[in-house]
C-alpha cells in the first residue's frame, strides 16, 4: 500500500497520503485544505513485504553474478562461527 509524504506549501503541515487504488481525489491538506503539495520522498514508503520482495530479488541477482558464491557463503559461515565463539562462550 502506497503511502506517499507530503509538505502543505500553504502553512508547512507535512502528512501522510494513503493512496489507495480507488482514490481519485487529489491529495489536501488536512489543516488548511489547501493542494499546493509538496511531494517528498519517503524511506517508509514501502511495506516490509515490498522491501523484503526487493531484497530477495536483489539477492538472487548477486547469487547470479557471483561464481564464488558458495565459498563466500562458506567462508562467511566460519567467520561467524568464530565471531560467535570469541563473544559468547558456551554457557553450561
Ligand atoms: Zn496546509
Amino acid at each position: 500500500m502506497p503511502i506517499h509524504e507530503y509538505e502543505c506549501k500553504a502553512c508547512g503541515h507535512q502528512f501522510e497520503f494513503l493512496l489507495l487504488p480507488t482514490t481519485t481525489a487529489a491529495p489536501a491538506c488536512p489543516e488548511c485544505q489547501s493542494q499546493d503539495l509538496d511531494k517528498r520522498l519517503s524511506g517508509f514508503a514501502l511495506s516490509t513485504a515490498e522491501i523484503t520482495k526487493a531484497r530477495v530479488k536483489q539477492a538472487r541477482k548477486a547469487l547470479a553474478q557471483s561464481k564464488d558464491y558458495k565459498d563466500k557463503q562458506v567462508a562467511e559461515a566460519e567467520h561467524i562461527k568464530e565471531h560467535v565463539a570469541e563473544y559468547m562462550p558456551p554457557r553450561d
